[in-house]
């Protein structure tokens, strides 16, 4: 495997998430801000990829895929060349100046003019999981912040507001299970909506080093970003469920209602069926992939390192082989090779020359939910071990699969 665990993070490295990411060899640093996600880092984000695609598409969104380099002229039209700060401004050897993408409103909405008309051309949807380039000032919370990093942007066209509503509604239920789904707890929270609206609606997970703020009841009927709140903590919840807290949170997704901003900006207007020209209602839905990565190493960890939830772990199982004879060598070898054979997903730690007690320590700042044993001492049966637990018990290889089949499932 390429990439190797390391007993010590770089001394600069201060958030928890670069640390142990470092440490367990799914990331690297190019600059500060800017990572480089190497095998095991990549699996991550592949497997929380493939559960924002699900939901995504559960709610008739439509993957494309939008440039990054982008048209200047656009971001002149709806006056964010000059107002969004974080824009990097890349200027080619002809003199040309280009904006590095922060988001694809400028591009999303011109290419949607070229195809509605109609009435009949609404409602839709379409998404992209993309690499995002913002001038952040601040790039010390590891993946939590990057100047470079991947986000999940879908964009939804309506007739008007009261369809518009109806898409929210839905957009808010899927971003719920998409959080969950990862084994993240995500406040929907009330937030200011920026230059768009009124409000929009954050996710946001507890988290001490997070650098968000909300104010919440417990009981889970209220929640407002702690910089648009209407209330303080300690006031009684209106529904009973006592005072309302304050606390650090991280924010992993950010839904908006676009009205017709960005429409109107580009004359983005549809026939309704009397034949009148009507402007086209949007919203706009973001979710941070590489942020939620961060986000759930920062809640899922214990001094020993990463706690994956399996739905999200590069592996369902870490087959560690303690070979002190050639029988067990074949035996772990033989044990690895049915488990992928039923479609089992494992990391073989089959490493000479490295102490039992080094395996299993890299097992646990690694992550994986289930440990797996093959040793002299094991004889047929297999020790497994999760993450989470002390206990370890022997099973043979046909419950291993059957148990590993089934946490996929689920
Ligand atoms: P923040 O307030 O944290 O700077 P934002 O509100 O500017 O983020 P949005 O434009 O709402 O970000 O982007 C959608 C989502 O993309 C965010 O909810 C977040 O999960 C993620 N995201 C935004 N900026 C970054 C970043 N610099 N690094 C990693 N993820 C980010
Ligand atoms: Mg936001």
């Amino acid at each position: 495997m390429f990439g190797k665990t390391r007993k010590q993070a770089p001394k600069d490295e201060i958030a928890v998430n670069a640390k142990l990411l470092f440490r367990g060899g799914f990331i690297r640093r190019e600059v500060a801000g800017v990572y480089n996600y190497l095998p095991l880092g990549l699996r991550i984000i592949e497997k929380i990829c493939d559960i924002v695609r699900d939901e995504m598409n559960a709610i008739g969104g439509q993957e494309l895929l939008l440039s990054s380099l982008q048209n200047k002229d656009s971001w002149k039209k709806t006056g964010r060349w000059k107002s969004f700060d974080a824009l990097f401004k890349l200027t080619s050897i002809l003199n040309s100046q280009y904006p590095l993408g922060p988001t694809h409103e400028e591009v999303i909405v011109p290419i949607a003019k070229q195809f509605i008309s109609s009435y009949k051309d609404l409602p839709f949807s379409v998404y992209q999981i993309q690499t995002k380039f913002r001038d952040e000032k601040r790039a010390k919370s590891g993946i939590l912040r990057g100047r470079e990093f991947l986000m999940k942007d879908l964009y939804s066209f309506h007739a008007n507001e009261k369809d518009f509503n109806i898409y929210y509604d839905k957009a808010k239920k899927a971003y719920k299970k998409v959080f969950k789904r990862m084994g993240l707890d995500a406040i929907e929270t009330q937030a200011g909506g920026g230059a768009f609206s009124k409000i929009s609606h954050e996710y946001q997970v507890i988290a001490e080093n997070g650098e968000d703020e909300i104010i919440y009841c417990p009981g889970g009927d209220f929640s407002s970003n702690a910089e648009v709140s209407p209330v303080k903590e300690g006031k009684q919840c209106d529904l009973g469920h006592g005072p309302l807290e304050r606390a650090r949170t991280i924010e992993v997704g950010n839904i908006f209602p676009l009205g017709t901003k960005f429409s109107d900006a580009f004359g983005l207007t549809y026939k309704n069926k009397d034949g009148k020209d009507l402007p086209v209602v949007m919203g706009c839905y973001g979710i941070g992939i590489t942020r939620l990565m961060g986000a759930i190493v920062e809640v899922h960890n214990d001094d020993k390192g990463i706690m994956w939830p399996s739905s999200v772990s590069p592996y369902a199982a870490n087959l560690v082989t303690i070979n002190k004879q050639q029988l067990t060598t074949n035996k772990a070898d033989d044990v690895y090779n049915k488990l992928t054979k039923a479609g089992v997903e494992v990391l073989y730690d089959d490493r000479e020359d490295v102490s039992a007690g080094q395996k299993f320590a890299d097992c646990d700042l690694i992550g994986i939910p289930v440990r797996l044993v093959v040793s002299d001492r094991t004889k047929d049966k297999i020790e497994w071990k999760n993450r989470n637990e002390n206990k370890a018990e022997l099973l043979g290889i046909e419950s291993v699969i059957k148990r590993l089949k089934r946490s996929e499932g689920a």
